[in-house]
């Protein structure tokens, strides 16, 4: 980190959810960060508009078809211009920048997370999916080159900041609450009808539309434990999933001498990604409080696993660990890709993700080539289970 107070920020997938409260968070501070550096893969308009008002010095178009028009758009604006993947790549181990966000959706993000933690970065971590298919890799990099990740997920933000305060021994078990999605306490045989359109209609989150659908089915949730596995080293054991309707508590720790920790706040993932940006420090926000007096009854609930059988999927592995993570992620994204253009039901999305990953023949330890390897064979493999159907 510099001297100075100001941190120099990049924000991978500026365009998305997460990026654009990123730059909520550094409009609201603008004597603490500065964006160097941005990136956008579709809305090329969009990133022109948050280039001309935070004026990095770097952006990154993903997508090769829209460069062009992004470079049209900025002729004339003193930035330097970066494409595709690989310059996503560049990006996210920008020389000057001290904090790299994550934001971007999908496997995509893994290449760029190493490149961060190549060049010592601290990552500070949306983008589940890189850590799902490559977790050990990533704490290896963090490991040699003394880079860190710091969550911005707000379950693993929450653990991140309660396990803080303890040693490892004294923790039994860990808790992620989970909403239950907009699909809480429907029965099975109700959600055989279920539209894209009311599968992306979060009760308490606004969220791209992967992890909404993933909210919906509780894969999200099952990622969340097997990003969980990885990020605090605990076993698949020692992680346990509450339905926490409220969104209010976070996490949960849980202690051997029978104490529990709860983080709570309001559901504003404003609140984890300035954590992010300002660690170790604290410092005011730009969020409100939360007035436990409002805000009414707090339900837990255990998930129904006929409900919720992805959360299965997430234990099984974060026990198996290797290639797994990269499967379970790639055929979860190609099924919800395949619900949301109308190719099958919403309660298809499971069992075509646990058919492929019956299907993989794990390999331990992944290089970064073999994740990306067993992601592209857990496409392939869901994409044959669509044409089957
Ligand atoms: P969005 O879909 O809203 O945004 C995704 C971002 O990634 C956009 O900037 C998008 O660009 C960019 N992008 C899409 N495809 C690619 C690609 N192939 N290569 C590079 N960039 C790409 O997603 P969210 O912001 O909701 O989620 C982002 C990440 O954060 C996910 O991993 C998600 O699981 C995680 N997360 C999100 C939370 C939320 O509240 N939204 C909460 C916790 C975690 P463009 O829009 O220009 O096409
Ligand atoms: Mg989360």
């Amino acid at each position: 980190m510099p001297d100075d107070k100001t941190r120099r920020i990049v924000v991978l997938g500026s365009t998305g959810s997460v990026g654009r409260q990123t730059l909520e968070v550094v409009r609201a501070m603008p004597e603490r960060f500065r964006v160097v550096g941005l990136s956008g893969h579709s809305k090329w308009e969009l990133l022109a508009s948050q280039v001309e008002e935070f004026g990095p010095d770097v952006v990154a178009m993903t997508d090769p078809d829209r460069v062009d028009r992004l470079a049209t758009c900025l002729n004339g604006c003193a930035v330097r211009m970066l494409a595709g993947p690989e310059g996503l790549s560049r990006l996210a181990g920008w020389e000057t920048a001290d904090v790299i966000v994550s934001a971007v959706s999908g496997g995509a993000g893994l290449p760029a997370a190493v490149a961060a933690l190549r060049g010592d970065k601290v990552l500070a971590l949306a983008n589940k999916e890189s850590v799902v298919m490559c977790g050990g890799l990533l704490n290896g990099l963090v490991r040699r080159n003394g880079g860190a990740i710091l969550p911005v997920d707000s379950e693993h933000s929450a653990l991140f900041q309660m396990l803080q305060a303890v040693s490892p021994e004294s923790v039994r078990k860990v808790w992620l609450t989970a909403s239950g999605g907009p699909f809480f306490g429907r029965s099975p045989a109700d959600l055989e009808s279920v539209t894209p359109q009311q599968a992306l209609s979060h009760p308490n989150w606004q969220m791209g539309r992967r992890i909404s659908v993933d909210s919906a089915t509780m894969m999200n949730k099952a990622l969340e434990v097997v990003e969980a596995r990885w990020l605090f080293g605990l076993s698949a054991r020692q992680i346990g999933v509450l339905i926490h309707p409220q969104s209010l508590v976070h996490a949960v720790v849980e202690l051997v001498d029978g104490s529990s920790l709860a983080h709570m706040g309001v559901p504003d993932m404003r609140i984890p990604i300035h954590y992010a940006l300002s660690y170790p420090e604290r410092t005011a926000g730009c969020v409100g409080g939360l007035d436990l007096a409002q805000a009414g009854r707090l339900e837990f609930y255990e998930p129904d696993p006929e409900q919720f059988p992805a959360l299965e999927l997430g234990f099984r592995v974060a026990q198996a660990g290797g290639t797994s993570g990269a499967v379970l992620n790639a055929a979860d994204e190609t099924a919800v890709a395949a619900f949301l253009a109308g190719r099958i039901r919403f309660t298809q999305i499971v069992p075509l993700v646990r058919d492929v990953l019956d299907r993989h023949q794990l390999r331990e330890a992944p290089s970064v080539e073999a994740a990306m390897a067993a992601d592209r064979w857990a496409r392939q493999e869901a994409e044959q289970c669509l044409e089957s159907l």
